[in-house]
């Protein structure tokens, strides 16, 4: 996939923090119940940390209880980009972002009584957050 923002390994590894480039362009998982937006609770708009595009809407956010934050539906379709991923012996589907092809993390489909029934399950540290509107 060609990506609107294509940047070198080492332009990437200058902008972000080693936490961010490990998880957004090593696709490394941070420790559940350590992100900073889990108990975000604010209306806003969650960009991508690496290229700012937008991912999430606040509305779209829902408590999981998985310790990673939780969303039901990308702002849209053509946000994300979805990947099978066979890492760990298992089929799971990985959430890029669409725009500059960091890791976000996973998409399951046990985001159980929202309207989608999916659980895009999101590192912290891939996203920021914009309160307002
Ligand atoms: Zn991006």
């Amino acid at each position: 996939m060609d990506y609107e923002v294509t940047k070198s390994d080492a332009e990437w590894k200058a902008e972000l923090s080693a936490e961010q480039y490990a998880v957004l362009r090593g696709a490394a998982t941070e420790r559940a119940w350590t992100g900073e937006l889990l108990d975000e609770g604010r209306a806003g708009v969650y960009t991508c940390g690496a290229c700012n595009a937008e991912l999430f809407k606040s509305g779209t956010k829902f408590d999981s209880g998985c310790g990673w934050p939780s969303f039901y539906e990308s702002v849209r379709p053509e946000a994300v980009e979805l990947l099978e991923d066979r890492s760990l012996g298992v089929l799971r589907t990985e959430v890029r972002c669409a725009a500059c092809g960091s890791h976000l993390g996973h998409v399951f489909d046990d985001g159980f009584g929202t309207p989608t029934g999916d659980r895009y399950c999101m590192n912290s540290i891939s996203l920021n957050f914009t309160p307002g509107e």
